[in-house]
C-alpha cells in the first residue's frame, strides 16, 4: 500500500516507557518517571469528585462545542467563549491547527531543540520546517533568527514559551516587539503549556497582545501544573476569524466529556495549582543548586524539568539511570538530559545517582 510520502521522514512517537515496564525489565522494586513533565503531586481532589460523580450518561455523546467548558474558560480569561478551542489534550489542538493551516509549499518556523510536535504535524501536512537553533549559552529563543527566517511560505511560527526542553522564556516586552515585527497574515502561536510553572516576576505570557495583534494564539493545558495528562484536554485561545475553519478540522466529538467536566472543576481548584507551584519550585531550585555544584552547564528553568549538559554521551547515562529505576529524556540534544523535577526523595536519589555516574 502507499502511505502518504510526507510519512517516510517520521518515526511514530517513543514515550516514557511505564514504570510497571522497567520494573518487570530490570527486577526492581521502585521505578520513578521523570521523563515527561506530569505533576508528582498528582491532581485535585474536586476534580476527582468531579469524575466520579460524572460517571453517569456516558451513552451520550460529548458536548463537541464545549460550550460548559467554553464558558468556565471565558470566565477565568475574561474574554469570548469564541475566542477558545478545546481539545483532547494541547497535542490535539496543535493537530487541529496544523491541518486547518498547512498545506504541502508552506512553511513554519520553530526554535530548536524545541516541542517535537509542530514540526510532526507540519511535516504530515507537507509543509517545509524552518529550524532556529536556540542561542547556546543562554538557551534563549533567537528570535532575530526566527524573524529573518520569514519569507512568502512562513504560515506559523511556533513560540513554545517557557520551552520544552530548554526551561526558558522569553521577557514580555521582547513578545511585543517580536509580534510588531512578524506580517499580519503570518499566525503567531504562544504555547504556554508550562505558564503555571512560572514565578519569574515578568510573566512570559503573551495574553495582553492578543487583541493589538489578530495574528496571534495562545496554548494551555490541564496536562501539566493541573496534573490531568491522563484525561486529555488543553485549549487555544484562538484569533476569532480562524474559529470557523478550526471547527471543520477537528474532530465533532474531540474532547472526552469527563474531560470537559474535569477540566471545569480543575479551573476553580487554584489553590492545587498554587500548592504544585510552590513544591516544584522549592525542589526546582534544589536541582540547580545540584547542578551548580557539579559545575555542569544548565539553563535556568521556570517550569518543572531541567534541562542540563552532562558533557558524556546521554543515551548511555540514560540507559544507565533506567537500569537503577529513573526514566528520564535523552536523545533531545548531544550530552544534554531533561529531567521533570519530581518530589523531594525521588530527586535526592536521581541526584546521588548521577554523582556516581558523572563523579
Ligand atoms: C506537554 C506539552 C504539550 C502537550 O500537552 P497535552 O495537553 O498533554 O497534549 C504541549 N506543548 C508542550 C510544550 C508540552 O510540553
Amino acid at each position: 500500500m502507499k502511505t502518504k510520502e510526507t510519512l517516510n521522514s517520521l518515526n511514530p512517537y517513543v514515550p516514557g516507557k511505564p514504570v510497571a515496564d522497567v520494573l518487570k525489565e530490570y527486577g526492581l522494586t521502585s521505578a520513578v518517571k521523570l521523563a515527561s513533565n506530569e505533576n508528582p503531586y498528582g491532581y485535585s481532589k474536586q476534580v476527582k469528585e468531579t469524575i466520579v460523580n460524572g460517571l453517569d450518561h456516558l451513552e451520550i455523546y460529548p458536548d463537541g462545542g464545549a460550550v460548559q467548558l467554553k464558558a468556565a474558560l471565558a470566565k477565568f480569561y475574561n474574554l469570548a467563549p469564541e475566542q477558545f478551542l478545546v481539545g483532547s489534550g494541547l497535542d490535539e489542538v496543535i493537530q487541529i491547527v496544523s491541518r486547518a493551516l498547512l498545506n504541502t509549499g508552506d512553511s513554519i518556523i520553530i526554535a530548536s531543540p524545541s516541542f517535537p510536535q509542530y514540526a510532526h504535524h507540519a511535516v504530515i501536512e507537507g509543509a517545509t520546517v524552518k529550524k532556529v537553533p536556540v542561542i547556546a549559552d543562554s538557551g534563549l529563543m533567537d528570535l532575530e533568527g526566527m524573524l529573518a527566517a520569514i519569507d512568502d511560505t512562513t504560515k506559523i511560527i511556533w513560540l513554545c514559551n517557557p520551552n520544552n526542553p530548554t526551561g526558558t522564556y522569553i521577557k514580555q516586552n521582547k513578545i511585543e516587539e517580536f509580534l510588531a515585527r512578524v506580517p499580519e497574515d503570518v499566525l503567531v502561536i504562544s504555547d504556554e503549556a508550562y505558564y503555571d510553572y512560572v514565578t519569574a516576576e515578568e510573566q512570559p505570557t503573551s495574553l495582553p497582545f492578543l487583541e493589538k495583534y489578530p495574528n496571534l494564539m495562545i496554548m494551555r493545558t490541564f496536562s501539566k501544573a493541573y496534573g490531568l495528562a491522563g484525561i486529555r484536554v488543553g485549549y487555544a485561545i484562538i484569533p476569532k476569524d480562524l474559529g470557523r475553519f478550526l471547527d471543520i478540522a477537528r474532530l465533532p466529538f474531540n474532547c472526552h466529556s469527563l474531560a470537559q467536566k474535569a477540566a471545569i472543576t480543575a479551573l476553580k481548584d487554584q489553590d492545587f495549582v498554587a500548592f504544585s507551584q510552590k513544591e516544584n519550585k522549592i525542589e526546582r531550585e534544589k536541582w540547580e543548586a545540584f547542578l551548580e555544584d557539579l559545575g555542569l552547564h544548565y539553563y535556568h528553568t521556570e517550569t518543572n524539568f531541567i534541562f542540563f549538559d552532562t558533557k558524556q554521551d546521554d543515551k548511555t547515562i540514560t540507559q544507565e539511570l533506567l537500569s537503577k529505576g529513573f526514566i528520564i529524556r535523552g536523545g533531545l540534544k548531544p550530552g544534554w538530559l531533561r529531567v521533570t523535577i519530581g518530589k523531594k526523595n525521588d530527586n535526592l536519589r536521581i541526584q546521588d545517582e548521577l554523582k556516581q555516574i558523572l563523579g
